[in-house]
């Protein structure tokens, strides 16, 4: 598994990279899809219900991710997936300090989607303005489908939360602070009160 070290609040952490969120979330995926196929065969679940979480959960997965916070300076792997439209996330990477409160279970995930919220908004009032039928269509959809929109919302919450605890089971602070990053810090660690 590849893990990445990183100094946060002046500790070194070992963070877990992009591909092992996205493997892991994709097994919740593949489970979830699996695990309901009786409770949608037996009427409890509709399909368009549990197709909407998963759509979610995948959105909360490859494209979505907390770590979209460092979009401004490292190539992070849900960048990967926007193509030419990742630039859209470099002012949230601007303004959102890694693994602070991007990285919390409410607020953060809400952030990201008050924030494509906010860029939908500006597309729907240009589109508006241009007399597109587009939002019209789009209101209506959301209005006459909330049950579809709620587990859209919760998928994507919940691989956030799986994001989340992936990064707190394999995020533990390692050793002393200055003394890892590479061997030769470790045999050659820095004298203190030196930049
Ligand atoms: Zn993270």
């Amino acid at each position: 598994m590849r893990l990445a070290v990183l100094r946060v609040f002046d500790k070194t952490f070992v963070v877990p990279r992009g591909p092992v969120h996205e493997s892991f979330n994709s097994l919740l995926i593949l489970a979830e899809y699996v695990f309901t196929r009786s409770a949608v065969a037996n009427g409890i679940l509709s399909e368009s219900l549990v197709l909407s979480h998963v759509l979610g959960f995948a959105a909360g997965t490859y494209l979505i991710t907390p770590d979209l916070d460092m979009a401004d300076r490292k190539a992070v792997t849900p960048l990967r997936f926007w193509g030419p439209l990742r630039a859209l996330w470099w002012p949230y990477g601007r303004a959102f300090k890694h693994r602070r409160l991007s990285h919390t279970w409410l607020l953060g995930p809400a952030t990201r989607l008050a924030y494509l919220m906010a860029l939908a908004a500006l597309i729907l009032a240009l589109a508006a303005r241009l007399k597109s039928p587009l939002p019209g269509l789009l209101f209506r959809w959301v209005g006459d489908h909330p049950g579809l929109v709620g587990a859209w919302v919760f998928g994507y919450f919940n691989a956030q939360w799986a994001h989340l605890i992936v990064d707190r089971v394999l995020g533990k602070p390692r050793g002393r602070p200055r003394a890892t990053g590479s061997r030769h810090a470790r045999v050659h660690p820095r004298p203190r009160g030196r930049a």
